[in-house]
C-alpha cells in the first residue's frame, strides 16, 4: 500500500501501476474511495478507462457519490470506462444520473456497449429485468456439442457467466439449459437438443427483485434466465447480484423496523436527526395519547396509588413480546412463508404462543407482587393484566404486518417503535380498565 501511495505522489507512473494492478479489483476499489480528488485525478491518468472499469464493477457506494467521481473525469473517459464495465452495473450507474448526461454518454460510448445498456436503463428499479445483465450464453438445439463448445469458446470472455448455456429457439424463445459440466462431461457427436434440460426454470423480467432472491435459494442455481411474457430470453441474474439484492432488503427491513428510513452510518449528525426525527414525533403523539389515557384513570390511580408502580412493568412486558412477534413475522413474511402457510395458522399460533407467554408471566407476577406487597387481590390483578396485554400484544405485533402485506404494503414498515408505542396503549387500557372494574376488591 505504501508503495502505491508513494508512487503515486511521487508521479511515477509505471511503479505505482505494477504495485496497484496486483490488487484483487475490489481492494483497487477500496484504495480508490479513500484518496483525495487530486489523487484520484492522477489515478485516472495513470489507468485506462478498462482498468478503471474493473473498479467501477467492484464499487458499492451511495449514488450521489458516483456522480461525483464522474464529474472529475473526462467524458469520453467515462463513456470509455462505461462500456467496459458490465452492462448492469453501468446501467445501474447512469439511473442515478440526469437524462441528458446518460444520452451524453451514451451518444460517445462504443455503439455495442450502448446497445446493451440502454436495453438495461427501461426497466423499473427493484425488478428482474433492473438487475439481469444481457451477456449470457445462448445457443441453438440442433447442433452439436462440438460446435456449441466451439460457441463458448469464442464468447466466453465476454459472459457474466459460463457455467450455464441457455438454449434458445429460431425466435429467440427459451427452450432449454444445461450446466458446463454437463456440456463437457458428455460425448463431442451427441446432439444439445437430446441431452438439455428443457424445464428451465425462470423469472420474468418485471418480478420483485426479492421473489428471484427466494427463487434463486430455493432452487440453488447460479444464475436464473429472465424471460418477458412470451418466453424471449432477455438476459440472466447471477448469484453475485443476488447476494447484493439479499443484503440490501435485509437492511432495508432492518431499518424500518427501527423506524429510520434508512440506515444512516455514513450521515452527519444533523442529517442522521433530520432522518430520524419524523417518526420520533409521530410517536410523540401516540404516546401522548397513551399519557392522555392514563389521566383519564386518574381517579382509579388516586384511590389505589400502588397501581402506578407496575405501568412500567406492564407497558414494557407487552412491548417486548409485541417486538418479539413482529420481527418474526416480518422475517417470515419475507421468506415467503405465507405462500406455504395460511395467515389464519400464522395467526392461531401466534396467539397460541401469546397465551402461552401471558399465562406464565401473568402467574409469575402474580406470585411476586404477592410475595412483595402482600396483597393478593393486587397480585391477582397485575397478572391478570400482564396476562391479557401480553396475550394481546403478542398478536398485535403479527397482525400488523400480516394486515400491511394484504394493503401490499411493506409489512416492515410496521416498525419497532409503532407497535411499542401502540401496544403501550393498549396495555394501559387493559391495566385500568381491569382496576376500574375491581375496584371493591383492591379497596
Ligand atoms: P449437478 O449438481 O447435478 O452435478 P451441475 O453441478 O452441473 O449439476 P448445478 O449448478 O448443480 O450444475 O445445476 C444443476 C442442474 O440444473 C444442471 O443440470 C443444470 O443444467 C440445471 N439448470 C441450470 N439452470 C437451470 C434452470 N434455470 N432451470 C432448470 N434447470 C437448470
Ligand atoms: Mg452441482
Amino acid at each position: 500500500m505504501e508503495h502505491i501511495v508513494q508512487a503515486l505522489y511521487d508521479e511515477q507512473m509505471e511503479q505505482f501501476r505494477q504495485h496497484f494492478l496486483k490488487l484483487h479489483p475490489y481492494d483497487q476499489a477500496k484504495f480508490y474511495i479513500k484518496q483525495s480528488p487530486e489523487v484520484r485525478k492522477r489515478m485516472y491518468e495513470y489507468l485506462s478507462p478498462a482498468e478503471m472499469a474493473e473498479i467501477f464493477d467492484h464499487l458499492d457506494i451511495e449514488e450521489e457519490e458516483y456522480k461525483t467521481y464522474l464529474s472529475e473525469m473526462d467524458p469520453l473517459f467515462v463513456a470509455q470506462m462505461l462500456g467496459h464495465m458490465y452492462a448492469d452495473n453501468a446501467a445501474d450507474i447512469l439511473s442515478e444520473l440526469d437524462k441528458k448526461e446518460v444520452a451524453n454518454y451514451l451518444t460517445i460510448m462504443d455503439n455495442e456497449a450502448a446497445k446493451d445498456i440502454q436495453g438495461l436503463l427501461h426497466y423499473k428499479e427493484y425488478t428482474a429485468g433492473s438487475i439481469m445483465t444481457t451477456e449470457y450464453i445462448a445457443i441453438h438445439a440442433n447442433q452439436t456439442v462440438r460446435s456449441a463448445m466451439q460457441i463458448l469458446k469464442k464468447e466466453a470472455a465476454h459472459a457474466e457467466t459460463i457455467y450455464y448455456i441457455y438454449v434458445v429457439n429460431e425466435q429467440h424463445q427459451l427452450v432449454g439449459v444445461l450446466s458446463l459440466r454437463e456440456l463437457l462431461t458428455s460425448d463431442d457427436d451427441a446432439m444439445i437438443a437430446d441431452m438439455m434440460n428443457d424445464r428451465v426454470v425462470s423469472v420474468f423480467v418485471d418480478e420483485d427483485q426479492e421473489e428471484v432472491a427466494r427463487k434463486m435459494q430455493n432452487y440453488n442455481f447460479l444464475s436464473l434466465p429472465v424471460v418477458d411474457a412470451n418466453n424471449h430470453l432477455l438476459g440472466i441474474i447471477t448469484v453475485d447480484d443476488i447476494v447484493d439484492v439479499i443484503s440490501e432488503e435485509a437492511t432495508d427491513d432492518y431499518s424500518k423496523l427501527a423506524g429510520v428510513p434508512d440506515v444512516d452510518i455514513q450521515y452527519n449528525p444533523f442529517e442522521a436527526a433530520k432522518k430520524r426525527l419524523p417518526w420520533l414525533i409521530i410517536l410523540l403523539f401516540l404516546g401522548m395519547m397513551t399519557a392522555n389515557l392514563i389521566s383519564r384513570f386518574e381517579d382509579t390511580l388516586q384511590k389505589v396509588a400502588i397501581l402506578a408502580v407496575f405501568i412500567p412493568l406492564i407497558a414494557g412486558m407487552s412491548g417486548n413480546t409485541g417486538t418479539q412477534s413482529l420481527a418474526v413475522a416480518v422475517r417470515r413474511l419475507a421468506m415467503g412463508d405465507l405462500e406455504k402457510e395460511g395467515k389464519w395458522s400464522m395467526l392461531g399460533r401466534e396467539a397460541l404462543t401469546g397465551l402461552l407467554i401471558g399465562l406464565s408471566c401473568g402467574l409469575i407476577i402474580t406470585i411476586v407482587v404477592y410475595v412483595w406487597k402482600q396483597q393478593f387481590f393486587l397480585g391477582v390483578l397485575v397478572g391478570l393484566a400482564l396476562f391479557a396485554t401480553l396475550t394481546v400484544a403478542t398478536v398485535a405485533g403479527a397482525l400488523i404486518p400480516l394486515f400491511m402485506h394484504k394493503l401490499r404494503i411493506d409489512p416492515a414498515v410496521a416498525s419497532g417503535p409503532f407497535i411499542t408505542t401502540l401496544n403501550d396503549l393498549i396495555s394501559i387500557l387493559i391495566y385500568f380498565g381491569l382496576a376500574t372494574m375491581f375496584m371493591d376488591y383492591l379497596l
